[in-house]
């Protein structure tokens, strides 16, 4: 993919949730991981321009012109209905942004701003534009204090995260499940990598934050928590940890139907990972 533009999903000018402090997040289209309850699944694949949700659009702002899909934003009443018309995962709603367009985004909140988070999607699926915009801001006087962010499922291989490594201040790394086998149950890729990368940037000094999602009878974390805590331990005691709770609002498919994680499940899990010694842990503020 070209490394000058990027075809991004979502630009989120404010958000407290995506990494220390106020951050400016830019949610990039495409994922390699396929997760079962997953949010926003039409983040997962690039439009393939197959013109199928184009009839669909209740308000005519979609059409097809020279076999690309156009997407007029200004008659979009953002209804989703192209959205659940996709069966490829995808919408027609993205924006094709350069390093430039999103840089003037930046300048613009740019005093009230932290950092900058890149997210998904799976953000590092486009690893050559986020190297090019994190340099671009490291080296703008104006810009150069804000930390640059990466939010990922870890799938990323060690030479990839070497690339990215000297413009990058941290990043938070979802591991999905303890188990390999559940975890490519869960996402369609095994937990290896994800393990990996976990361990890799916590070396190098780039890991700010781990984060385990508690899926009930789903996802195996809660019944790991020793094996969890083991290999966190050996990586780095202080290590930082965020605990999310399931919720099944949202999702899509066969995860509708999941039960959402308790208040008392989550605490457990919390107490079990503080009893095997790691205590920098983060419990969500809120639940379903
Ligand atoms: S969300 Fe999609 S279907 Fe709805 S108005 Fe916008 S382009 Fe059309
Ligand atoms: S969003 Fe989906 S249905 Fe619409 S053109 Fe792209 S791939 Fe086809």
């Amino acid at each position: 993919m070209n490394k000058s533009w990027a075809i991004v999903n979502k630009l989120l000018p404010f958000s407290c949730v995506d990494g220390p402090g106020n951050r400016l997040v830019i949610f990039l289209q495409g994922c390699n991981f396929k997760c079962l309850n997953c949010h926003n699944p039409y983040t997962i694949s690039l439009c393939s321009d197959c013109g199928s949700c184009v009839s669909s659009c209740p308000h005519q702002a979609l059409s097809l012109v020279d076999n690309k899909v156009i997407w007029q934003t200004s008659a979009c009443q953002q209804c989703d209905t192209c959205i659940n018309t996709c069966s490829h995962s995808s919408t027609p709603m993205t924006y094709r942004y350069s390093v430039e367009d999103i840089l003037q985004t930046i300048r613009k909140y740019q005093p009230f701003l932290t950092g900058i988070t890149v997210s998904g999607g799976e953000a590092t699926m486009q690893l050559p534009f986020i190297t090019k915009l994190f340099s671009a801001i490291k080296q703008d006087q104006n810009l150069k204090h804000l930390t640059c962010f990466i939010d990922s499922n870890g799938y990323l291989s060690q030479s990839g995260w070497q690339k990215v490594q000297p413009v990058l201040d941290g990043a938070m790394i979802d591991l999905k499940a303890w188990d390999s086998q559940i975890h490519k149950k869960l996402t369609g890729r095994d937990n290896h990598r994800v393990k990996q990368t976990i361990a890799y940037l916590a070396k190098i000094n780039k890991l700010y934050e781990v984060r385990f999602l508690i899926i009930p009878e789903h996802t195996d974390l809660q019944h790991n928590a020793t094996h969890l805590a083991q290999f966190l331990m050996d990586i780095d005691p202080n290590i930082k940890i965020r605990i999310n709770a399931f919720h099944n609002h949202g999702v899509h498919g066969i995860a509708k139907t999941w039960k959402p994680a308790t208040q008392d499940q989550v605490e457990l899990f919390a107490m079990q990972l503080k009893n095997n010694g790691l205590h920098n842990i983060t419990l969500p503020s809120v639940y379903l």
